[in-house]
This record gives structure tokens, sequence and C-alpha cells, in this order.
């Protein structure tokens, strides 16, 4: 399908941003789509990988902050270790996150920023992931209080969440980490 970018709306502003946070440069690519072949999300996303880095090279402008993609992406760096140009997209997501939220440019469906937000405090309390906390803070932030709740008896028994956080880990530690990356 043909990638359409309005003139108005391009920009050379996101793709300079991206290049200072990820460190990756996106002018390599060859639109081979090896990484959108092996990415495990592309069945669910209007925007592909290749097409998030070809829109970047085109300066196609803050439109791509809102692509399903960038909140979709797994980190599985699949596409990393199929790209023959060594193109690390999954830093190049992270980047785009960045900025979005940055930007306030993130409107997508089921508020995945906030489900981000509350799984980095958690991290930052506990020093790992604390998933019931996390996943009771989405709710009340989405009003979503009964969405799925069938489900958790049954992780309950099959030991796939916890009642209480972990505090086994180096609190500390992690703390410093995060503040390294801010
Ligand atoms: S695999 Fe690499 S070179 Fe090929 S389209 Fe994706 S990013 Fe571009
Ligand atoms: S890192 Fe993201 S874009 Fe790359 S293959 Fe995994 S889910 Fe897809």
């Amino acid at each position: 399908m043909p990638i359409v970018i309005s003139k108005e709306k391009t920009d050379t502003g996101l793709l300079q941003s991206v290049k200072e946070i990820s460190g990756v440069d996106v002018a390599g690519c060859l639109q081979c789509k090896k990484c959108t072949n092996g990415c495990p999300v592309t069945a669910l996303v209007k925007v592909h990988p290749s097409e998030i880095i070809r829109r970047l090279q085109l300066n196609a402008g803050d439109s791509i902050l809102n692509s399903d993609l960038v909140w979709m992406c797994a980190s599985c760096e699949t596409c990393f270790s199929r790209c023959p140009m060594q193109i690390d997209m999954a830093s190049v997501m992270d980047a785009l996150r960045i900025i979005s939220v940055k930007k306030n440019a993130a409107k997508q469906k089921g508020n995945v920023p906030l489900f981000n937000r509350w799984f980095l405090k958690t991290i930052n309390m506990f020093g790992r992931t604390y998933d019931l906390g996390m996943i009771a803070a989405y709710k009340v932030g989405t009003s979503s209080y009964f969405q799925d709740t069938d489900k958790f008896p049954m992780m309950l028994q099959k030991r796939k969440i916890a009642l209480f956080p972990s505090f086994k880990a180096d609190k500390k530690y992690v703390k410093r980490i995060l503040k390294k990356k801010r």
C-alpha cells in the first residue's frame, strides 16, 4: 500500500529527536520488510515496522506518534535480529514512546501510556513489577473495573499473579538504574 504524507505534515524534527534519543540512524533502511514479516504483532496493527521507518525517513511528522505499533511493540527485537542493516527498531519505538508522552500525543485505545507509567512505578516502588497493583491502578485510571476480572481466580490458582508484591529485589539499585535512564 502506498504511503501518503500530506505536505503540511512534513517535519524533520521528529527524525532528529528519534536519532538523538535512540542513537539509531534509520537512513540505511532498504525497505526489505524483513522486520515486518517477522514481527509478532504485525497482524494486530495498522502501521507496520517498515512503514514506521519509511515514514520517519520521509519526515512524516508527529502523525507517527499515534501509530498503533508504537504502543503495541513488545520490544522483542525480532526485527533487529532479521534486519540486514542492523536497524534497532525496538530502540526507535522506545524513542517514539518517550516523545509521544512528552508531547501528550498518545491517544491509543486502552490507554497504553497509563499502563506503561504504572508498570514503571511499581518497578520503582518494589524493585520489580507488582502486577496486581499495576492492574488495579490501570483499572481505576481507565474505569474498566470489571473487565477480565473472571480470569483473576484462575491466574491466582496457577500462580500467574501474586496478591502481594515481592520485597526481595534491591530497590536502591533499581532506583539508581531508573534515575540514570531519565
Ligand atoms: S528489516 Fe531493516 S532494512 Fe528491512 S525494512 Fe526493516 S528496518 Fe528496513
Ligand atoms: S521489537 Fe517491536 S517492532 Fe520489532 S519485531 Fe518485536 S514487536 Fe515487532
